[in-house]
């Protein structure tokens, strides 16, 4: 089995990771109540998805 023949040093091993960071899920407004919630989801806030009621929410 290949092995590395050097030990990763710190700055590599980090140089390497710069490119993979959190990202920030795609947002937008409810068209029914305003609330932020996540593109092509149901509304955690009034179980709405586009014009029809999905969810019971109180
Ligand atoms: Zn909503």
């Amino acid at each position: 089995m290949a092995v590395p023949a050097r030990r990763t040093s710190k700055t590599r091993k980090r140089l390497r990771r710069t490119h993979y960071k959190l990202q920030v899920p795609g947002m937008s407004a409810c068209p029914n109540c305003g609330e932020l919630r996540k593109a092509h989801h149901v509304c955690p806030s009034c179980g709405y998805y586009g014009d029809k009621k999905v969810v019971k929410t109180k």
